[in-house]
């Protein structure tokens, strides 16, 4: 039988620890699970507790705001369902400034990755049913159809200064699933900055995507985990490793093959397209982290690295500025060189390179 695998693909390792360099003293930070943007949404949050409370709020707040009126295809008057909608009827869409950024920001990714990253390729998507709970193996004549008219190149974006336009120049479908997660943290890290001094440091994490803000009241190390890619039975551990953090605000993001898939006569069929075939991105990666600092990138990169492979990421990541922990179908795995003193690798069956 076909079944999909959702996992969170990131956790954090948290120990409650107190005092110095915050304004007040905190003995265990405000912790809270939500659901919103389709996922699971953890915060901690060292800060008294009304303060934590109001801040994970805030935050579950703005993240249901970016899902309904900008990001979601399904919500009927999101931004991009609006803009979706353009390629029956020619019109154009005018994004405010929040909207804007997010345009310029994806479609340099798209360009800087040879559309690697391919925010135009929701109907593909669509075609292999992941979203509509029926993963299937499509017919190769449809995705065929559709190669040709996907490309972010349809996506006209203008920026005259005063004000910026969108329109497609192709009967496309706009799927921004591979930064949604990302932009959210990016949202959460602005909310933590407006509480000023209120906040001493926080871990927010949606799904597979993670922001790491500030300090702990002790000054000591974050310890944010990675998942296993092959957790196979339970005495394998959960995470394939630690990374320790100790700059930020630092974004962290996480895309792999065991999020959503299917497996038909053998072959794992997951959700990770490459936009240059149309069928799962097959460059001999299980699992790419991304550590830099803005969530958007942070999200559109793994994304995107998984599809390139190990080789045609690294000129990627460069342009950004961002480290990686990629992990191979053999189980290899294999760091960026700004890794070497902060990542661990904790999990039995991997070998490092
Ligand atoms: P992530 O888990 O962040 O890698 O995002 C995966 C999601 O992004 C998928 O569920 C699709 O909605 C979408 N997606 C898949 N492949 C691509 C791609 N090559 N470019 C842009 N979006 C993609
Ligand atoms: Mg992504």
């Amino acid at each position: 039988m076909k079944k999909i695998m959702i996992y969170i693909s990131t956790f954090l390792l948290t120990t409650g620890t107190l005092l110095c360099g915050c304004r007040t003293y905190i003995n265990t930070p405000y912790s809270s699970a939500e659901y919103a943007m389709g996922t699971i949404v953890s915060n901690t949050i060292y800060a008294d507790k009304n303060t934590g409370r109001e801040i994970s709020e805030n935050i579950t707040d703005e993240l249901n705001n970016l899902e309904n009126n900008y990001l979601s295809w399904r919500a009927d008057n999101s931004l991009i369902s609006r803009i979706n909608k353009t390629s029956e009827n020619g019109s154009t869409v005018m994004p405010d400034d929040k909207a804007s950024l997010f345009f310029r920001k994806v479609l340099e990714l798209a360009e800087k990755s040879s559309g690697a990253f391919d925010p135009s390729i929701g109907k593909i998507i669509d075609l292999w049913g992941f979203y509509d709970n029926n993963p299937h193996l499509p017919e190769p004549a449809l995705i065929n159809e559709l190669l040709p008219k996907c490309s972010y190149k349809y996506i006209k974006y203008t920026d005259s200064g005063a004000s910026s336009s969108i329109s497609l120049t192709s009967d496309i479908k706009l799927d921004f699933g591979a930064v949604g997660k990302g932009i959210g943290c990016d949202s959460a890290y602005q909310i933590l900055k407006t509480s000023g001094q209120d906040v001493c440091g926080a871990v927010i994490s949606v799904g597979g995507s993670i922001l790491v803000y500030g300090n702990k009241p002790d000054n000591s190390i974050w310890n944010i985990a990675i998942t296993n890619p092959r957790k196979d039975n339970d005495d394998d551990n959960n995470y394939l490793g630690i990374l320790n953090i100790k700059d930020t605000p630092c974004f962290i993001s996480t895309s792999g093959d065991y999020e959503k898939y299917f497996e038909k006569d053998g072959v794992r069929y997951h959700h990770i397209i490459d936009p240059k075939t149309g069928y799962p991105a097959d460059s001999g990666l299980i699992s790419v982290t991304i550590i830099c600092n803005d969530g958007l990138v942070s999200d559109g990169l793994s994304t995107a690295c998984f599809v390139l492979g190990i080789k045609d990421s690294l000129p990627l990541l460069k342009e950004y500025n961002a480290e990686a922990v990629f992990v191979s179908t053999d189980k290899k795995v294999t760091i960026t060189d700004g890794l070497k003193d902060i990542f661990t690798l904790k999990a039995s069956g991997y070998i490092t390179d």
